[in-house]
C-alpha cells in the first residue's frame, strides 16, 4: 500500500481541502503516513497569504528532493493556493516536482498521483508524460469538498461551504488563487452535516474566505433572509450538532438578518471573529475594504446588544503602505475601546500581484515592527481580562481531546473559543460539560477537574 505524507501551511480551508486530498486518497488504497522517509508521495498543500508563507513550501520541498537518492519513485506535488498563483513556474522554481494542483482541482489529485506513481515505479527515470500541471477552472469544484477522515471521538469539524472572493482588498491575493465566489447549495451541505452529527460531531465551523456573504449571486433570499442566514437555520435544525461557527466573515456582510440570528438560534457560539484590519478610516479605504471605523463599531455594539457576553477576535494588520503614526495611534484607540478577545495582529508584506506592493511610501520593517509590539500589548491587556474574568465561573465547554502540551490533560474550548485544559478521564473526549474555572494563563483557561465527577 503506497503511503503519503500530506504537509498543509495556512488557513482552516487549507487543513479541509487537505483532509479532503486524505480522504480521495485512502479511497483509492494508499495510506497516511506520518513520516516523510516513509512515503512513497509527499505533497505540499500551500498558502500564498504571505510571501513567507510561499517561500516555507518552496525551501521545504527542495530539502525534501534528498529523499528520492533511497527512493526514487517518489512523487512530489505542490497542491493549493501557490500552486494556482504561480502554476507552471514551480516547475523551474522547484525542479523534481512531478504535480502541481490548483485550487479547483483538489478531487482530482488522487488520479494524478495515481498516474505519477505508476509512471515514476515502471521507468524509475525521466518521462515525457511528466509532470502535471493542473492549474484551470472548474466549474463545481466548490462542491467536492465534502469527505471526512473518520477520527476517533472527533468533537468538532469544519466544513467548506464556498470558495473564492469576489472582493479585491488591496493587499490580499486570495481572488487570484481561490477564483471568484461559488456556493455550494444548502441542501449538500446539510447532507454534509448530518452525516457528521452521525459520527458524534457536536461542533461544526462552516468556512469560506468571506463566508457571510454566501450564496449571494446564487441563492434567493427568502422571507428577508439571505442565503447565509438560511443556511444558518438549516444546519442549526440537524439533530446532534450542539454549536454552529463560521470564519472568516466581512464586516459588509453583517446585516440585520444575521445580527439577529445571534439572537435567535442558541446554537450559534458566542463567538466571532471580525476582521477590522485597521482604525484608520483613511488607511481602510485605500485597503478597499468597503466599511468604516464608525460602521465597524456599531457593528460590535450590536452584536453584543444580540448576543450578550458573545466574544469578538480581529485581524489587524500594522504598517500598510502609507500608515502615518497618526494613523496607527487610530488603530490602536479603536483596538482598546473594542476591547476585543483575541486579535492576530500581522505586519504588512507585500504580496506580488496586489496593488498594495507597489503602492509607494512602503514602511521600514523598524517601524513595522514597533507598532506591532505596542498593539499586541494593548490587546494582549484585554484577552487577559477576559480570561481573568472567568476565573471562579462555571463554563460550557466541548472537549477535543489531549492536550498538545501534556498529553496527561483534555483540552476543550468553550461556546467563546477560548481554550481550556482540565485533568479529566477518556469517557470525556468529545463530550460537552461545565467546567469550573480556577486560573487562567494569557492564552488558556484551567478548569477544576472535580466540577466533572459532580
Ligand atoms: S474580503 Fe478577504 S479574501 Fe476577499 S479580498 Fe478582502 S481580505 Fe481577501
Amino acid at each position: 500500500m503506497p503511503g503519503v505524507y500530506i504537509k498543509t501551511y495556512g488557513c482552516q480551508m487549507n487543513e479541509r481541502d487537505s483532509e479532503q486530498v486524505a480522504r480521495s486518497l485512502l479511497a483509492r488504497g494508499f495510506n497516511l503516513v506520518a513520516q516523510e522517509n516513509e512515503a512513497d508521495v509527499i505533497l505540499l498543500n500551500t498558502c500564498s497569504v504571505r510571501d513567507m508563507a510561499e517561500q516555507k513550501a518552496i525551501g521545504k520541498m527542495g530539502m525534501l528532493q534528498r529523499l528520492r537518492e533511497n527512493r526514487p519513485h517518489l512523487v512530489f506535488g505542490y497542491l493549493g493556493c501557490m500552486a494556482q498563483s504561480r502554476g507552471a513556474e514551480l516547475l523551474q522554481t522547484s525542479p523534481g516536482v512531478d504535480l502541481v494542483a490548483g485550487t479547483q482541482k483538489f478531487h482530482r489529485v488522487a488520479e494524478y498521483v495515481e498516474e505519477l506513481l505508476q509512471r515514476r515505479m515502471n521507468t524509475l527515470m525521466d518521462d515525457p508524460r511528466l509532470p502535471i500541471v493542473d492549474v484551470g477552472e472548474e466549474a463545481g469544484s466548490q462542491s467536492t469538498i465534502r469527505d471526512h477522515l473518520a477520527k476517533a471521538a472527533q468533537a468538532s469539524a469544519f466544513v467548506s461551504i464556498m470558495q473564492g472572493c469576489n472582493r479585491h482588498c488591496a493587499f490580499c491575493i486570495v481572488p487570484q488563487t481561490r477564483g471568484a465566489e461559488r456556493g455550494r447549495t444548502i441542501a449538500d451541505i446539510v447532507e454534509e452535516v448530518r452525516g457528521l452529527a452521525g459520527r458524534g460531531v457536536k461542533e461544526v465551523t462552516l468556512l469560506g474566505q468571506i463566508v457571510n456573504l454566501y450564496g449571494r449571486h446564487e441563492f434567493e433570499k427568502r422571507d428577508g433572509l439571505s442565503p447565509f442566514v438560511q443556511l444558518l437555520e438549516a444546519v442549526s435544525a440537524v439533530e446532534g450538532i450542539a454549536r454552529l461557527r463560521f470564519t472568516s466573515p466581512h464586516p459588509i456582510g453583517f446585516r440585520d438578518d444575521l445580527i439577529a440570528a445571534f439572537a435567535r438560534l442558541p446554537k450559534l457560539a458566542e463567538h466571532v471573529h471580525f476582521p477590522l484590519q485597521s482604525g484608520s478610516n483613511r488607511i481602510l479605504k485605500i485597503m478597499r475594504r468597503g466599511y468604516t471605523v464608525e460602521k465597524y463599531l456599531d457593528l460590535v455594539d450590536r452584536l453584543r446588544a444580540a448576543r450578550p457576553g458573545i466574544a469578538i477576535t480581529t485581524d489587524i494588520i500594522v504598517g500598510f503602505p502609507g500608515e502615518t503614526e497618526e494613523d496607527y495611534q487610530e488603530t490602536r484607540a479603536v483596538a482598546d475601546a473594542a476591547s476585543f478577545d483575541n486579535a492576530y495582529v500581522f505586519r504588512y508584506s507585500p504580496r506580488r500581484d496586489t496593488p498594495a506592493a507597489t503602492m509607494g511610501d512602503q514602511l521600514s520593517e523598524e517601524v513595522k515592527e514597533a507598532r506591532n509590539k505596542d498593539l499586541l500589548d494593548v490587546i494582549n491587556r484585554h484577552t487577559r481580562m477576559k480570561l481573568d474574568a472567568l476565573i471562579g465561573r462555571r463554563v460550557e465547554i466541548l472537549c477535543e481531546g489531549p492536550s498538545k502540551h501534556n498529553a496527561n490533560r483534555l483540552t476543550g474550548r468553550t461556546r467563546t473559543n477560548k481554550v481550556a485544559v482540565f485533568e479529566g478521564a477518556p469517557r470525556h473526549v468529545g463530550q460537552i460539560f461545565d467546567l469550573h474555572v480556577i486560573s487562567a494563563t494569557n492564552s488558556t483557561l484551567y478548569g477544576d477537574p472535580a466540577v466533572l465527577d459532580s
